[in-house]
């Protein structure tokens, strides 16, 4: 089974994929991992994208997808991927199709995080911590408990707001690029929308299940 996670950043994709890579003993796919782990290889391709990384430019579609060839023609992990914020374009979902099928393999399903972006501000702005003992809360989704522990009012810090500002940039310009992806595999009738604002567990369980039926 090879799949693929959707989700804008700050939606828990993380967290989700890597239970779904321990529980189905999957291999996560990141290109930046990718990049890195041949950076730090120092192959003559590792030392090509080291210098590309370093003079500021994108690594190129070309590099990125050799990468990922090696790993997709990789016996080892043949229908045991998940690829996660990968693709993020239409040609490179494309690519993708063409190169799982030289190795006779295909997406078998599109896991769509979903989380409106007004969750993911409070999660960011919510954000306080304990200067006393640095335990972190969320003021609208797990305050400090009253008279509980240390964490009263006077000890708690917010972090600054910027990130709020990149947060919603970041939001846009992911649902801007991914939307002709999701279509591209809506047509084939790939997509699962999991709804990412309920808590962890409750999310985990419904992916879970969906990749359960798949692998039968
Ligand atoms: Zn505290």
């Amino acid at each position: 089974m090879n799949i693929v996670i959707f989700g804008p950043p700050g939606a828990g994709k993380g967290t989700q994929s890597e239970f779904i890579v321990k529980k189905f003993n999957l291999f996560k796919l990141s290109t930046g991992d990718l990049l890195r782990e041949e950076i730090s290889k120092k192959t003559t391709l590792g030392l090509k994208i080291a210098s590309i990384v370093n003079s500021g430019v994108l690594v190129s579609d070309e590099i990125i997808n050799s990468l990922i060839e090696n790993i997709v023609s990789n016996k080892e992990h043949s229908k045991k991927i998940i690829f996660d914020g990968y693709p993020r374009n239409l040609s490179q979902a494309e690519n993708l199709n063409s190169l799982l099928h030289k190795y006779s393999q295909k997406i078998d399903i599109v896991i769509r995080l979903k989380v409106s972006l007004e969750i993911i501000k409070k999660r960011i702005s919510g954000r306080v911590i304990c200067i006393k003992c640095g335990k972190t809360y969320n003021e609208f989704f797990n305050p400090p408990k009253e008279g509980k522990s240390c964490c009263k009012k006077e000890f708690l810090q917010k972090r600054d707001d910027d990130n709020v500002a990149i947060a919603i940039k970041r939001f846009n310009t992911y649902e801007k690029s991914t939307e002709p992806v999701l279509e591209y595999y809506q047509k084939m009738n790939l997509v699962k929308e999991v709804n990412g604002e309920i808590d962890i567990e409750s999310i985990y369980s419904e992916i879970s299940d969906y990749l359960s039926f798949i692998e039968g």
